[in-house]
């Protein structure tokens, strides 16, 4: 893939994550389009265009992942967005997909304590062992590992 102008791509990343979004909204149930663009706000911290919305409603739609009703609320007659079974599924499998590349980026950042192994979420503790910097999940497993390392030098 070509790389392009940097702020287009970011604006590609912003709107895909609009739409994945979007979807998530979808997926906890049937919504109006000023319903998801009202919690979309409320959850992102972020206006999302209607005219990002709706066009992607109705892409959707085409493509058979959406149906809508007509409901009236008063005097209005609004369209209420609802995913198909397919569009569930659809959702079901992207959700996957990214909750498998966000452990896989978690993983990957993550410590392991070298002394009990454990993995370490936040903080740990760093003490130079043999000069080398080596991560623990807390003193004692600081400790405890200098004394095993101590025993086993005197051993042999
Ligand atoms: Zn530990």
């Amino acid at each position: 893939m070509a790389m392009r102008n940097k702020n287009e791509n970011i604006d590609e990343l912003v709107s895909d994550f609009s739409r994945f979004y979007i979807l998530t909204i979808l997926f906890e149930g049937p919504a109006h389009g000023y319903h998801i663009i009202n919690r979309f706000k409320k959850r992102v911290k972020k206006e999302v265009s209607p005219s990002l919305v709706y066009p992607f409603l109705k892409q959707l739609e085409k493509k058979g992942l959406v149906k809508h009703k007509v409901s009236s609320v008063g005097e209005k007659e609004r369209k209420v967005f609802e995913l198909t079974q397919e569009g569930s599924e659809l959702c079901i499998g992207i959700f996957k997909r990214f909750a498998d590349l966000v452990s896989i980026a978690i993983e990957s950042s993550l410590y392991v304590c070298a002394h009990c192994g454990c993995k370490i979420y936040e903080g740990g503790y760093r003490k130079a062992i043999d000069g080398k910097e080596t991560t623990f999940c807390c003193i004692h497993c600081a400790n405890s590992h200098k004394e095993t390392r101590k025993l086993a030098k005197n051993v042999t």
